[in-house]
This record gives C-alpha cells, structure tokens and sequence, in this order.
C-alpha cells in the first residue's frame, strides 16, 4: 500500500511532527523533520482532529430566501416549511443540489462526518431519504453521511398510521438512523417507546429531537432513560437538543444528568438555531434556549455540539462551519475552547460511531489544518486557511487573503 506524508503540522502541545498515512489509517506521528522532502507540508499550521456536524437539515438548508418564517419561532418554521412542502415547492433535484452545496461547504470547513435529518412526512414518504443517499454517493471517501428518518407528524395514536407509513418506507429505503420530534406529540411517551421499537427492529440508531423547548414540564429525555434500561437497546442513541434540561434547577440537573450518563445518551445542543428560535417570548433576560451542558459534563455524558438549521426558515444565518458553532459553545455555553472543539470534533464522531482521531498510530488518517496560534484562536478567528485529510488524502482546501491599502505617504 501506498504510504502518503503530511508534514510540519503542529499539534496543539506546540509539537511539530511528520504523519505518515497508509490504507487510511495513520502509520506512525514522528518529530518533524526538516530534510523530509516528500508529502504535503502544511507550514507549521495547526493540527486538529476533523470536524463533525452530528446535526443537519440538508433537505432544508439555504431555503431562507424561498421559505418565509414569519414569526421566528419554531412553530412559525415549522408551518412555513410544512405549507412549501404540501405545495410541492421543493423537488429531489432540488434537494440534492442544495445539500450537495452545503456539504462541500462543509468538508472545505473541515468536516469529514454528517449526520442529517430529513423529513419523512405522509407527502414525501423517503423520497428525501433516496435523495440523501445520492448525495452520499458523491461523496464516497470525502464525508461519511448518516441519514436520520424525520418523522413530523403523530407517531402513534389516530391519525399516526401514515406517518407510520412513511417511517417504515424510509427504513426499507435504508436510512440510517429513527428520528422524530416526540416532545411535540400529544402521546409523548408513547411515541417515544414507537421510535425504540422501530428502532430495534431494524437495527437502527436513534436521533430524537427532544424536549425542543423552554417548558420545564416537558422531559422526554426522561422516556428515552426508561427505553434504554427496559429494554436494553444495544444502538446509538442520541438526544439532539434537550432545551428544556437547562430549564430545570440545578438539582435537577444533576439528577437527569446522572441518569442520561448511566443510558449512555449522547446529548447534542444546537446552539445557533436554538439561540435563535427559542426565547423570543422573552423581551427580557432573554433565555439562551441551550441544554445543561456543564451539569451534563461533569455527569459524564458525551455532548457533541451541531449548527442544525442553516439559513432556512429554522435558522437565517450560519455559516457551515464547526467553528461558528464552537465559538457559541465558548460564549453562549461558557465551554471552555477546547473542549468545545471536542464537541465539534471527536465527541460527535463518538456520537456517530465513528472513531476518534486522536493522532495515534491506528486512527484514522482524518485531520484538518487550521492557519491558527492555538484552538482558541482558531475558533475566535476562524480562518478560512485550511486544509483537510480524509485517509491521508487531501480532500478539500481554502485560503483566507487580507490586504490593508494604506494611503501612500509622498
Ligand atoms: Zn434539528
């Protein structure tokens, strides 16, 4: 096998060091040497494991201009999407155009690994899911893409059976991960028990959106602990959001926190949606609408950090980059900037199952080399200067250019 070399990039100790790469894997991290000749040199840039958006919406992003959401919120989001949906607005090609957009932004960010959700609704049943899977095609050997199953409407009860209907068609069309939003169903708990059962069945991981609100009487992350001990659910299983888990008192916090560490539920906030769709009740002391995430830490559980929504009606802004949501994570979560690059990073390849990179012989020869001092100023500064390895292979490259034109002085 062919061995690759990437030289002179600097860890975050300050260690400059030559990785050598063969059969995607990493050989061996060595001292840099100065007379190597061969290989890639990345010029003293900094060494970070990959990027990792463990929260998409691919079949929604870069809509903002074509989806209005009047209101801001997330009820306001979700009927404008749902109307542009019912009215036939959006076509796989279109889909798969935008996503593949937003991928390549993505991987030039850093990224090597996505999980995204796609609706799974009675109208488009697994058309997204088929779409997403084109995607993924076209990026063999650049990104890994889960595809998660997104069930909007009742999951169980009347008027479920064609939401149900849906789900099964995209887990027959292959997605990857059961999804839904249970905390806004009337029969929460239920609904919540339908996603293992579905989940089991057909091996599959689980992504719930939970808890996506401010309300502190609404904890099905709670239902989601019972599903785990009960039933020894042996798969992935993931809690996107939990907003509410930062409404509790600290107490109960804790207490939650502890249970979600012992389920082994990777909890994972979306702080630039949730910044901006939750709170706006609020005209004062707004609330920042983020998951307790230092309670969740010290209990021990795996958070890992996604942007969600970019630029659709859920979310006007972002700019697909890991970073922006690390720099939320620094200043709206009080994270302290390393480990909020872990949660951009190997917390979400955790959550994904996918190895950590830690520059060890034997991980994966996935990196991405920032033209930054130190984690802190990569995510304070995020500059477009970058490049990222898949396999040992140079994927994707950026170059950030500044000029300042001062008036010549006679
Ligand atoms: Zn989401």
């Amino acid at each position: 096998m062919t061995r690759t070399w990437i030289t002179g990039g600097r860890l975050p100790t300050g260690r400059i060091v030559d990785i050598a790469a063969v059969g995607g894997v990493i050989e061996s991290v060595d001292d840099h040497d100065p007379a190597r000749e061969e290989g890639d040199d990345l010029h003293e840039w900094l060494l970070l494991p990959p990027m990792t958006e463990p929260h998409a919406h691919l079949d929604k992003v870069l809509t903002a201009e074509a989806v209005q959401n009047p209101t801001g919120d997330l009820e306001g989001a979700v009927d404008a999407w749902s109307a542009a949906a019912a009215a036939g607005r959006f076509t796989a090609e279109d889909v798969i155009e935008r996503a593949t957009t937003a991928i390549e932004l993505l991987l030039a960010s850093g990224v090597t690994a996505v999980r995204t959700h796609v609706n799974t609704t009675p109208e488009v049943g697994a058309t997204n899911v088929r779409a997403l899977q084109k995607v993924r095609e076209a990026f063999v050997g650049l990104v890994d893409l889960q595809i998660v199953a997104l069930t909007r409407g009742p999951m169980v009860g009347p008027g479920s059976a064609p939401d149900q209907k849906a789900l099964a068609a995209a887990v027959a069309a292959g997605a990857d991960v059961v999804g839904g939003c249970p905390h806004l169903a009337e029969r929460a708990t239920e609904s919540v028990t339908y996603a293992f059962e579905v989940a089991a069945e057909a091996g599959l991981a689980i992504d719930l959106h939970t808890d996506e609100t401010l309300d502190p009487s609404v904890l099905t992350i709670l239902d989601m602990v019972e599903q785990v001990h009960t039933t020894g659910f042996s798969g992935l299983v993931s809690a996107s959001h939990c907003v509410s888990l930062g409404a509790q008192s600290l107490d109960a916090q804790q207490r939650i926190a502890e249970r979600i560490a012992t389920a082994g539920i990777a909890i994972l906030p979306q702080p630039q949606t949730n910044l901006y769709l939750q709170g706006r009740d609020h005209r004062t002391a707004t609330p920042r609408g983020l998951t307790a995430i230092r309670s969740l830490v010290e209990a021990g559980v795996l958070v890992a950090a996604g942007a969600d929504n970019v630029q659709d009606p859920y979310n006007l802004v972002g700019r697909s980059d890991p970073l922006e949501t690390a720099a939320l994570l620094v200043m709206a979560g009080h994270v302290l900037p390393d480990d909020a690059y872990a949660m951009v990073s190997n917390n979400g390849r955790k959550a994904l199952g996918l190895a950590p990179v830690n520059f060890r012989a034997g991980d994966p020869a996935d990196f991405v080399a920032v033209d930054a001092p130190s984690i802190r100023g990569a995510i304070a500064d995020a500059p477009r200067s970058r490049r990222v390895y898949r396999a040992g292979r140079l994927v994707a490259s950026s170059d950030q250019q500044m000029s300042v034109h001062r008036r010549a002085d006679t």
